[in-house]
């Protein structure tokens, strides 16, 4: 029996819409369909259903009522799926059905729903009360158990206890031979009714908003497993008959960090337990779908390798009945990640299961002493334990001891409890007043990224003052969120004269970091019925005061509205993150117009290239030559919703960035975060282009700056948010990482410094072309200029004197021409370190300059090539007429403007990084002397120069003087430089 696949895609949310959203999903019967808008590409997949819940509904009565039959509503959807659990269950069979896609996909909708808009788990639930109500009887009587747990950062907790009385560390996964996987000490709570399991549904939903404000989780990485152990029980005389089905119902975490493991190739990924359990699940899925198509040889599968697939392992891969609804965001956004999440499901439609039912006849005997005389033979008795024992104690200390003595501890305290298993942890529900607060005058309720749990939590200001922040304050505070966004003591609610309630931060700091509907404000500000009050970055209350009215909708406020308007005040910084515009761009690009003659003229001439003042200028434009616009203009449109989707991704980015700042801090780290959107720059540049960065497609990077090692890196948003997240954990956990497992380290990484655009329209005509090409930075704005040339040449290299009058003649012929790779000037301070160049001349493979070791805004390459023979193709003869060859420029990032670091840096031990990168402190101290020594003899010199100074002539020639012995300084630099560059030739060429 193969697990069934669903799937179901969505409305549009009311922020795509605003966002003008495109659709990528089409649906035909059991067939979903999804295309690329940028590619065109589509591709299929067949499920056992595809439920089409994006358009075709109306709202009757809050119930989304389909129009015609495409329309696929909660009833549909449950009389597929849930009535088919509940066969199942009533059959005795173990029962599961997983949840999965992206966060804010519907998968809480479809599992549970929103309002009338009742999903899967409630109706089923209300269908076996009113089947148990039914055939209930003298001899048959059903009994209903119901836990729910939460997974978050591998640790297990219980929703149906109070948050305050959390294990810290979490609850434990155990294993036995006969209750095989259990979680220990969860609670079982009877339900007499399906009005009790919502009640504990909702119990849990509200420990689970709670437990996210006071652990610095987000909620939308935590796995919810629902269980519900469905018992009917049959009495004939003596003789009592069972038949147990367990249920779980699984609201898996955001998928929208598993799919992308390796993607972003962090070298901490691994460690990053937030996403441990999902990734692990996709590689169960992979393996059982593997053996499942009969794969040969042995297929192991990582059931132990995350909390999630150890509790359900025999939902997935043994005796169980398993369905998953898989769900699907619509928008064209989305498409990367829906695509990805299709093919999870398409993968977990292979797995095949073998379900049996759940049946024990025992005649007099209880279940549970069943129990109890299979766990005396597993323990073997009291000698056994103490034999067990002993040898945990000779053998001491290793992990696996340690859980061994866990487990014993464990089956001990189950044997005192008298064994009754099935039953011994059933607690009352907690109590249920715990929550309700008083919210009959002006009160705050919160909202979370999860909708479900929006509006869990209350306070009224029954009495004041109250003042917000974290947990370790002194004195205490009476709010407590753990968000590591949130200061100490961040904020105070309080009501003036006129018992209006007031908000004020509590100092400067977190004045910075509270915002009421979305702005920053200055001392004490009245809160009125509906405002949104932000805290930190991701700590939100609607404040209500009843009997008030207000424009805004309540439905309408949600975790991204906040977010959103908090974003229109920070346009700014927006603007900040974008790259500068170039002003050089276009003159770097009207090299050709240079009369070709001029060139033949400077073959002997002393080079002489414009300086960089003078080409810095903003210039006129050269005269076009046709009234056209160039055919990149015409086809130039910008793809509006380009600009509005990064806009998105930043809006999100931002706080966390925030965060990330805040935390860093917290730990005394010397780390800066910022937000930086990248030019994507083409390799592919025509002639006749007028390189406008500002018109390239852009990306969203994370620039960070460790003062501590001196290091620039540029994270893409994942690798941040993981990295975040570990920050987050070392701020809870309070322990310092090792080296190699700091999220704050990396190894030195290279990255692109910009790229260069070289005419090849002179070598078409086998003339030389001595030129400065400007480098265009990734970040925006100009990277400096390179000096280079292509010169023909003939057999014996000499320079040639003749050219043809046009390119094509040189069809069929061999040509030989020599590369030179001078130096590069005024490159970027940060990243001018370790530079090489790269470029790929069509047909002759990669080329690389040897690396100038060491930090340098000029580099000095003096790197030459010759290509020898050259056959000029068609291809060819229009590739130099028609295009620009690209040059990388690639560097280290080094953060060169370090105040003394404040700790010894212990480098973490990387060997291949060791192998290839400088190692951070000695190119600082290198550096550091390096301009220590120039310093140096500056000032010499300006001692010297200082004693004669008497005239005015003398002054301009120490100036001079000043300068050539600066330049000779440097002189002598580059010229180690050089020889090592010589050396390393061989090393750092890649000869094709
Ligand atoms: P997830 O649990 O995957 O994070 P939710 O189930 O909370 O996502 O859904 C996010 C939002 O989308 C909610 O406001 C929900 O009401 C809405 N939504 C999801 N699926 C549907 C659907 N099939 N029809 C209407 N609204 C939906
Ligand atoms: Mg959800």
């Amino acid at each position: 029996m193969s697990v069934k696949v669903a799937v179901r895609v969505r409305p549009f949310n009311a922020r795509e819409n605003d966002l003008g959203a495109e659709l990528c999903i089409k649906m035909v019967d059991k067939t979903t369909t999804i295309f690329d808008s940028k590619s065109g590409a589509t591709r299929d997949f067949t499920f056992d259903y595809s439920f089409w819940s994006h358009d075709r509904f109306e709202e009757v009565n809050g119930y989304f009522t389909p129009i015609d039959d495409v329309y696929a509503d909660q009833r549909k959807v449950y009389l597929a799926l849930g009535e088919e659990v509940l066969n199942n269950a009533w059959e005795g069979y173990n029962c599961c059905l997983f949840a999965y896609g992206q966060t804010g996909s519907g998968k809480s909708y479809s599992m549970i729903g929103y309002g009338n808009n009742k999903g899967i788990i409630p109706i089923s639930f209300k269908e076996i009360f009113q089947r148990t109500d039914q055939r209930k009887s003298e001899t048959k009587s059903f009994e209903v158990l119901v836990s729910m747990l939460e997974i978050y950062n591998e640790k297990i907790q219980d929703l149906l206890v109070p948050v305050s009385q959390r294990v810290q560390g979490g609850l434990k996964v155990r294993e036995s031979k006969d209750h095989g996987v259990f979680v220990e000490d969860l609670s079982k709570v009877q339900a007499a009714d399906y009005e009790e399991i919502e009640k504990l549904m909702e119990l849990g939903n509200t420990h689970r908003s709670i437990g996210a404000t006071n652990m610095n989780a987000t909620s939308s990485r935590a796995h919810t497993i629902f269980t519900i152990e469905f018992k009917q029980i049959t009495k004939e005389g003596n003789r009592k008959m069972e038949k147990v089905s367990v249920i779980n119902l699984v609201d898996l975490a955001g998928s929208e960090k598993a799919g992308q493991t390796g993607a972003t190739g962090d070298r901490l990924k691994e460690g990053c337990a937030i996403n441990k359990s999902l990734v692990v699940l996709g590689s169960v899925i992979e393996a059982l779908a593997e053996k499942s198509m009969g794969k040969k040889g042995n297929v192991v599968v990582p059931y132990r390798d995350s909390a999630l697939t150890r509790i359900l392992s025999s939902a997935l891969g043994g005796n169980s009945k398993t369905i998953m609804i898989c769900a699907l965001s619509p928008a064209t956004v989305n498409y990367e990640e829906t695509l990805s999440t299709l093919r999870y499901a398409d993968r977990a439609k292979k797995i095949k299961n073998h379900a049996i039912v759940n049946e024990t006849v025992e005649a007099k005997l209880t279940r549970e002493n069943t129990e109890l005389r299979n766990l005396l033979e597993e323990l073997g008795g009291k000698d056994k334990i103490m034999e067990l024992n002993e040898q945990v104690r000779e053998l001491g200390g290793t992990e696996k001891l340690k859980e061994l003595k866990e487990q014993i501890a464990a089956l001990e305290k189950l044997k005192k409890e008298g064994m009754d298993f099935g039953t011994h942890q059933i607690k009352q529900a907690a109590a249920e007043n715990e929550f309700r607060v008083d919210i009959s005058g002006p009160h705050i309720k919160n909202i979370t990224e999860d909708q479900q749990l929006t509006g869990k939590v209350c306070y009224n200001f029954n009495n004041v003052p109250l003042v917000a922040g974290r947990k370790n304050a002194n004195p205490p505070c009476n709010l407590i969120f753990a968000s590591s966004s949130v200061s100490t003591r961040h904020c105070v609610f309080d009501k003036n004269e006129e018992d209006k309630i007031t908000l004020k931060a509590c100092d400067e700091k977190s004045s910075k970091n509270l915002f009421v509907n979305g702005k920053r404000f200055e001392g004490t500000i009245i809160l009125n019925h509906m405002d949104r009050i932000l805290i930190g970055t991701s700590t939100m209350f609607l404040f209500k005061i009843p009997g008030e009215t207000s424009e805004l909708k309540e439905s309408d406020i949600d975790y991204e509205f906040v977010q959103d308007e908090k974003q229109k005040y920070d346009e700014e910084e927006f603007e900040k993150a974008m790259p500068r515009q170039s002003v050089r761009a276009s003159r770097a690009l009207s090299q050709v117009d240079i009369p070709l003659q001029s060139h033949r003229a400077s073959i002997n001439a002393p080079f002489a290239p414009p300086p960089p003042e003078i080409i810095a200028q903003p210039v006129e434009p050269e005269p076009v030559i046709t009234e056209e616009p160039s055919p990149f203009e015409q086809h130039y449109e910008e793809p509006l919703s380009n600009k509005k989707i990064l806009h998105n991704k930043l809006a999100k980015l931002f706080p966390l960035i925030n965060e990330a700042n805040m935390l860093a801090s917290d730990l005394g780290k010397h780390v800066k975060f910022s937000a930086k959107i990248i030019n994507i720059l083409p390799d592919d540049v025509r002639e006749e282009e007028d390189l406008e960065p500002e018109r390239w497609e852009k990306e969203l990077k994370v620039e960070v700056i460790n003062q501590d090692y001196g290091l620039i890196w540029y994270w893409d948003s994942d690798k941040f948010e993981d990295r975040l997240c570990m920050l987050r954990e070392l701020l809870d956990e309070e322990v310092m990482p090792s080296p190699d497992e700091d999220p704050l380290w990396d190894p030195p990484e290279e990255s692109l410094i910009g790229k260069g655009y070289y005419s090849l329209k002179p070598l078409g005509l086998l003339f030389d072309n001595p030129f400065d090409i400007l480098i265009i930075s990734a970040w925006g704005g100009d990277a400096g200029y390179l000096r280079m040339n292509i010169i023909p040449v003939d057999e014996a290299g000499m320079i040639l004197e003749e050219g043809p009058d046009t390119p094509e003649e040189l069809i069929g012929q061999l040509i030989s021409f020599r590369v030179e790779i001078k130096e590069a000037r005024n490159l970027p301070p940060a990243h001018s370190n370790n530079v090489y160049c790269e470029f790929h001349f069509p047909g002759l493979g990669i080329r690389r300059t040897s690396i100038v070791p060491g930090y340098s805004e000029q580099p000095i390459f003096n790197w030459k090539e010759t290509f020898n023979n050259v056959l000029v193709d068609e291809a060819l003869a229009s590739y130099m007429q028609t295009n620009k060859l690209a040059i990388r420029l690639n560097g280290t990032g080094m953060a060169m403007k370090v105040e003394t670091p404040k700790k010894q840096i212990v480098r973490p031990k990387n060997e291949t990084t060791e192998a290839k990168a400088p190692c951070a402190e000695t190119k600082m101290e290198e550096n550091a002397k390096k301009h220590q020594t120039i310093e140096n003899e500056m000032k010499d010199k300006q001692k010297n120069n200082a004693k004669g100074d008497s005239d005015k002539n003398k002054a301009n020639q120490n100036t001079q003087n000043k300068k050539k012995e600066g330049l000779e300084v440097e002189k002598s630099g580059t010229k180690k430089n050089q020889s090592n560059a010589k050396s390393d030739k061989k090393k750092d060429c890649i000869v094709f």
